[in-house]
């Protein structure tokens, strides 16, 4: 059974514990290989080694950084097929996703930042007559990274490649139930020239690992992305240690359809935004608000685009969805379909598990379920759910739709469908979100903020945004 390992100082090591956890394969739902159940013990050897390296990367050309970063994305580019490969088996997403949005994505994300940082300048402030102030943006030192499971080394590479660019030392925890491509990250860096300590990758569970770095006195800002309850916890446990926080959270998106728009073009991105990982992106549409004209005619044709979808094994190219990221997972996704009943709801289509082929009959497959006649307060429209789940709710005006939308705890995005141009610029204007994507879903440009409001987070990622909060800025003034 293949041990994955810590990278710490530019080696592979054991954990300190000696323990290791299981790491599931969702698709067949066996174990497959195991991760370093790590503690505070190995954060402290990772600060121990990035305290030594920072003076030198801190102090490298910027030139000399992105270049080693640029090589990082290119290493990655080089070795593409294991890291689908190792993505696809231990998310369980399509192998045909991995290799057209999260290995491809993580590579922009490198390439990104690495010559983002190239033009990145400060700002001065001349004060006639008096003298000029000009600010440094200095790095902050030492930094925790930790994300989530469902778009492993995208959103990974999202917040390290930032980090690193701006001249941090890292100390990154991927989540406990996709390790398998962080790991890899780790012989890239060093491939790329990394210097020992820059990055270092730890593995194990949010309660241990992840608690101490979040706790690490010389950890200085923990970017985080996850759940909302686990970012609570965080930014109860940082604020009084005063270190920067940016949290991405869970989001509950509103995909608002109105009768004026591209109907074929809607409903084709509306499947995608529904079921796109098996609906386990922070961005997908759960709640679809259809206005009334054209209400039964989307209904009919969504539900039998849904019920043709192939739920298959991750390897096969004709999956457009594969398996839900665990076990507990999809119990709790199938407990929201029985919670939708109970509270009024209709099955359309799906709302069950998906007994495969051996060796995939133990897999975790569902299928995708559409679900509607439920209220838009109730618990299923509120919280959550995270899976191949949409409900879909009749509207007839713009205040109606707009109250719906914006009636959850969450703001991360909207989709608006429409060819009334008005009507775009309005709702994107009161949408509560922080990003409004009109006739479109989840295209995204590596220069704009994103991030949610309320409860979907604090702060933003993206851009000088990202190369923003890893910097530290120092105000400098000179009397004329
Ligand atoms: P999670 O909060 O359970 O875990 C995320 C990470 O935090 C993991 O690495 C985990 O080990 C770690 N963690 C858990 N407890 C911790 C603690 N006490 N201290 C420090 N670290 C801890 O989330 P998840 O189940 O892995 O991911 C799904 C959630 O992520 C969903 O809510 C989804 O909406 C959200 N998400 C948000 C965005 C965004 O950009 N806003 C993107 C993707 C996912």
């Amino acid at each position: 059974m293949k041990k994955l390992q810590n990278f710490i100082n530019g080696n592979y090591c054991d954990p300190c514990s000696g323990e290791y956890i299981d790491n599931f394969e969702p698709a067949t739902g066996e174990v497959y290989s195991l991760i370093p159940n790590s503690n505070a013990d190995d954060v402290q050897g990772a600060v121990t080694a990035a305290e030594q390296a920072f003076p030198i990367w801190s102090n490298m050309s910027i030139e000399e950084r992105s270049e080693i970063l640029v090589k990082l994305s290119q290493g990655i580019e080089a070795r593409m097929d294991e890291f689908v490969d190792a993505e696809s088996r231990d998310n369980g997403k399509p192998r045909s996703l991995a290799a057209h949005v999260d290995i491809p994505r993580a590579v922009s994300n490198f390439h990104f930042f690495a010559t983002a940082i190239l033009h990145y300048a400060s700002e001065s402030h001349n004060m006639v007559g008096v003298g000029v102030n000009y600010t440094l943006r200095k790095p902050i030192g030492i930094v925790g990274c930790i994300s989530p499971w469902n778009l492993p080394l995208y959103l990974f590479s999202w917040k390290i490649a930032p980090a690193l660019a701006a001249g941090n030392c890292v100390i990154a925890k991927p989540s406990e139930v996709t390790p398998y491509t962080a790991y890899l990250l780790g012989e890239v860096a060093k491939e790329a020239g990394m210097p020992p300590g820059v990055l270092n990758i730890l593995h194990g569970e949010g309660g241990s690992v992840g608690d101490a770095i979040v706790k690490h006195p010389k950890i200085k800002a923990i970017s985080f992305t996850g759940g909302t309850n686990t970012g609570e916890y965080i930014a109860r446990t940082a604020a009084p240690m005063f270190k920067k926080l940016s949290l991405e959270l869970g989001g509950k998106n509103p995909n608002i359809i109105f009768a004026d728009c591209d109907f074929d073009e809607m409903l084709s991105t509306t499947l995608r935004s529904s079921f796109a990982n098996q609906g386990q992106i922070c961005l997908c549409g759960s709640r679809i608000f259809v206005q009334r004209e054209i209400y039964d005619r989307f209904k009919a044709a969504f539900v039998d685009r849904v019920s043709k979808t192939v739920v298959s094994n991750p390897q096969d190219p004709k999956a457009k969805l594969g398996a839900v990221v665990s076990k507990p997972h999809m119990e709790k996704v199938l407990s929201y379909v029985e919670l939708a009943k109970e509270e009024g709801g209709t099955v359309l289509t799906g709302g069950e598990r998906v007994i495969l082929d051996a060796p995939y009959d133990k897999g975790y497959f569902l299928r995708p379920t559409v679900i509607e006649g439920l209220d838009f307060k109730c618990r299923t429209n509120q919280e959550e759910i995270f899976g191949p789940v949409v409900t879909i709710t009749p509207f007839d005006t713009e205040e109606e739709v707009l109250e719906m939308a914006n009636s959850t705890q969450y703001g991360l995005s909207a989709t608006l469908w429409t060819s009334n141009l008005k009507r775009a610029h309005r709702m994107a204007n009161e949408l509560d979100a922080g990003i409004v994507w009109i006739n479109a879903w989840l295209v995204r440009d590596l220069r704009t903020p994103f991030g949610g409001t309320k409860s979907s987070g604090v702060g933003r990622e993206g851009g000088w945004e990202a190369l923003r909060f890893f910097t530290e800025a120092k105000n400098v003034f000179v009397k004329y």
